[in-house]
């Protein structure tokens, strides 16, 4: 067996070990006689399975006890509809910031239900910087503010959260949940899809303060309406069981290898290894503004097409996949989410060296 580097945006690298203690447990999970796949999710084995899930969420985010945490389906786009159904509720308008093809496929959404507002937008160039905000941007009775705080196409991040008084505060951290510590009662509502940087497809983690909760316009379908879950703990109906087993391992990993404070630790030097690399680069460039430069997804190009693919058939060859960019944008990217180890971007960084010897 040899498994390669994998530079995917999500779905994405998983932990080896967390791979393997899934293995181990396929056939038969603990004492049950049955794999976790197999299982009735009502039973006392699954019972104990979620409830140390959310446990050690809990825990690993330091989520306080007025945030609720739900594990749903439909992946973060059927959020970009299920927040403003339950939370455009007051005055039917919603901030936006447009940082990217998610965070405006939120915007678009909300846009059906109510009065959404782009405040900001990085569209003019290509998505590459996060915009200044200052707090007196955003309308004051607006029922929420949205961001999208990790932007996985395009490589930005927000290094500092707006601040939006007492307007609730949604993020969408898909792509960087997990990745460093964050002061969750700074939101309203954070919500990922798993497949980034906690699982396998098909779960979505919701966190919301409770008192956000309840209040849902009319037309809600009763799957997006946050009450059906909270008041059902996330078992109205069958939840993605074995998805969250597997996040459930990871969390644990998480909380193995001493948090989100070491995983930050790592990721910020993951990153710079990367970074480094390309600020003295004669041949690659980073694409992002610095300042906004994401931990997670790291976008660069040579400034020619052609070699360009030429890299990225190379680097495939030399067994490190799907560094080509998102299609939007064209050039390279390496997500190096938790998963990716330090080797990975150290082997990686001597290949981009020796393709630069060799081509510059
Ligand atoms: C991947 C991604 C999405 C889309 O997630 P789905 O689970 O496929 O719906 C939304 N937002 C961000 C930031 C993402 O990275």
């Amino acid at each position: 067996m040899s498994r390669i580097y994998n530079f995917s945006a999500g779905p994405s690298m998983l932990p080896e070990e967390v791979l393997k203690t899934a293995a181990a447990e396929m056939l038969e999970y603990g004492n049950s006689g049955q794999s976790v796949m197999e299982m009735s999710h009502r039973s006392k084995e699954y019972d104990a399975i979620i409830k140390q899930a959310e446990a050690d969420l809990r825990e690993i985010m330091n989520i306080p006890d007025n945030y609720e945490v739900l594990f749903l389906q439909g992946g973060a786009s059927t959020q970009f509809a299920m927040i403003p159904l339950n939370l455009m509720n007051k005055n039917k308008k919603a901030d936006y910031v447009i940082t990217g093809q998610w965070a405006n496929k939120a915007y678009k959404e909300a846009a059906r239900y109510g009065n959404a507002r782009a405040v900001a937008s990085s569209a003019d160039k290509t998505y590459s910087y996060i915009p200044a905000v200052a707090d007196s941007d955003f309308d004051p009775e607006a029922d929420y503010v949205h961001i999208c705080m990790n932007n996985t196409i395009y490589g930005t991040k927000w290094n500092n959260i707006p601040n939006t008084g007492n307007v609730p505060l949604v993020a969408d951290i898909s792509s960087c949940i997990l990745s460093e510590p964050v002061d969750v009662s700074k939101f309203g509502v954070l919500y990922a899809g798993a497949q980034k940087n906690v699982a396998p497809a098909g779960l979505t983690i919701v966190i919301i303060r409770k008192d956000l909760i309840g209040n849902a316009m009319d037309i809600t379908p009763t799957m997006l309406n946050y009450a059906t879950h909270s008041e059902n703990d996330s078992m109205f109906n069958t939840p993605p069981c074995y998805t969250i087993y597997v996040a459930g391992l990871v969390f644990k990993w998480i909380k193995k290898l001493g948090g989100l404070e070491k995983i930050a630790e790592i990721n910020n030097k993951k990153a710079k290894i990367l970074y480094d690399f390309l600020d003295s680069s004669k041949l690659f460039k980073g694409t992002v503004n610095p300042d906004d430069r994401s931990l997670m997804n790291v976008p660069f190009v040579t400034g020619n097409e052609e070699l360009d693919a030429k890299f990225v058939k190379e680097s495939k060859e030399a067994g490190f996949v799907n560094l080509k960019g998102h299609r939007s944008v064209g050039g390279m990217r390496a997500s190096i989410y938790n998963a990716m180890p330090i080797e990975g971007v150290e082997k990686l960084v001597e290949f981009m060296k020796k393709f630069e010897s060799e081509n510059a």
